[in-house]
């Protein structure tokens, strides 16, 4: 077992004040990985004085400084990448494509934000106002486990890009990969305290960062209950607040899509990484007319997904990441049996031969309506509703019958139509007949899916505030 007992404090690696251990397991295999020393308060407040120190530099520094940082910060990514991907697989258990998705977005995400920054206006005339959009301060960025490096990185390549130093409070079940991720950058040599990084538990080292009046910006990815929790918080000190929350998202097939086409995709959208998605298209919208099809095609695409070892390249659904997070995928299946769904394929218990691991059936649903809690609730693991509908209009209306906002599918044959359809659906990002990957639109949502949107532009601006300056060639 591997013991992580260091934090990321002003530059350095430091033993942590706090004193309490986790022990983390292997999710494929049930064996013991980590022990992990908590980060708590004091260490929190170390971090953002570090933090704060390192504000002024990093805040009055010019673009071309800040595009060499963000360049250094991508290469030492880039260079790690294969270790990266060894400790999320081992720690996390991601199926090889979608870790190595992860780890390359992580690294790109560096390269993305110094694009932006070449070319983003910090000085705009309005009227006679001279508007300047300025960095915040100090940014606290709390993540989650299901894409930790993409998250780390995202987040703090923004706040870089926009002159903000950051205390990075990743989530306590991806010390491992973070402990990787942490060493690489460092190797980029930045200034210290202008990214400080200390895995703790939520409850103590992230609700310091969310307290401490210090921190001006939380950028938070993670439950839509922990965001709530933030959102309160944070008011008290009237903290920025970005939130990229849950999701339950409809993926609308209209009744002239190709099914046969379609259908590899809508399952793709309902299983990205194992499920364990804010955007996964968990609900799927048939038309009732076509739904034997619907029935037999998705039936058909869920049971040919090969669950298990997470290195083998063939492998499409890894293990969920932790015991919890298996067991809160076995409440939901049997919650959708007692409900009246109608068990397609999967079910509950592990896949013969999996049983060491944290592994799940993959599961389809149909005859379920969207009241039913499986198809209002986010399951977080490859578990699948299908819904019906009569018309587009009642399509739309289920679509958009959810607390959530965060994405939608939508699938037709006629593309003006899956465009109408697109605009009606109330998400912060609609797939029209395929699946992307666009890092300059933004991402967030609308209703409980969050608030306020990353990437590109948007996600920059989430990282500044425009200043008024009128009377600036006014002498007296
Ligand atoms: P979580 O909300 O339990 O934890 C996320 C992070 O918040 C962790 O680092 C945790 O330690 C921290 N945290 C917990 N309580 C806190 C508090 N009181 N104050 C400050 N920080 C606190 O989420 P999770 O279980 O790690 O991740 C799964 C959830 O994340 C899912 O609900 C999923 O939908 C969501 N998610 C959203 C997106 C998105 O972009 N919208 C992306 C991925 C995951």
């Amino acid at each position: 077992m591997k013991t992580i007992d260091h934090l990321y404090i002003n530059g350095e690696f430091v033993t942590p004040h706090g004193s309490e251990f986790m022990e983390f397991a292997n999710p494929s295999t049930g064996a013991p990985l980590t022990r992990v020393r908590l980060a708590d308060e004091t260490d929190a407040q170390r971090a953002i004085a570090a933090a704060k120190a390192a504000y002024p530099a990093l805040s009055g520094s010019s673009r071309e400084q800040r595009m060499d940082t963000l360049q250094r910060l991508h290469d030492a990514v880039r260079e790690g990448e294969h270790e990266l991907i060894e400790a999320m697989l081992d720690e996390y258990g991601g199926p090889l494509a979608t870790t190595t998705g992860t780890v390359r977005r992580a690294a790109a995400s560096f390269a993305v934000a110094k694009e932006l920054l070449a070319g983003y206006d910090f000085v705009r005339q309005l009227g006679s106002a001279r508007v300047q959009m300025v960095p915040l301060g100090v940014a606290g960025l709390v993540t989650p486990w299901n894409a930790n490096y993409s998250f780390i990185c995202g987040k703090l390549a923004m706040a870089i890009a926009s002159g903000s130093t950051a205390v990075i409070k990743p989530s306590e079940m991806s010390a491992m990969q973070t402990a990787v991720l942490t060493g690489l950058l460092h190797r980029a040599g930045l200034p210290p305290g202008v990214f400080n990084i200390i895995t703790g538990r939520g409850d103590t080292a992230g609700a310091e960062i969310v307290r401490h009046p210090d921190v001006a910006k939380i950028s938070f990815t993670g439950s839509t209950a922990v965001g709530k929790a933030i959102a309160r918080g944070a008011v008290e000190t009237m903290k920025r607040v970005t939130l990229e929350l849950g999701g339950k998202s409809p993926t609308v097939l209209l009744d002239d899509a190709n099914f046969e086409k379609a259908m590899p995709l809508a399952i793709a959208a309902a299983t990205f990484n194992s499920g364990q998605a804010c955007l996964a298209g968990t609900r799927l919208l048939v038309p009732l007319h076509r739904l034997d099809d619907a029935k037999r095609l998705a039936a058909a695409e869920m049971s040919r997904l090969k669950v298990g070892d997470p290195r083998d390249p063939a492998t499409r659904i890894g293990p969920m990441v932790s015991r919890r997070q298996w067991e809160r995928v076995q409440h939901y299946i049997r919650l959708g049996l007692e409900e009246g769904a109608e068990l397609l394929v999967g079910g509950e218990g592990k896949p013969q031969g999996l049983e060491a691991g944290n592994f799940v059936r993959p599961t389809v649903f149909a005859n379920v309506h969207n009241g039913m809690a499986i198809a209002r609730e986010e399951i977080f693991g490859p578990v699948l509703s299908i819904i019906s509908y009569r018309t587009e209009e009642e399509a739309v209306q289920i679509a958009n019958d959810t607390d959530y906002g965060l994405h939608a599918y939508v699938f037709s044959g006629d593309v003006a139509r899956a465009n109408r359809v697109a605009s009606q659906i109330v998400a912060g990002r609609v797939f029209v007949n395929g699946l992307y990957d666009e890092p300059l639109a933004p991402f967030g949502g609308f209703r409980q899916s969050g608030l306020g949107r990353e990437f590109g532009i948007h996600g920059l601006e989430a990282y500044l505030e425009p200043k008024a300056i009128m009377g600036y060639e006014t002498t007296l």
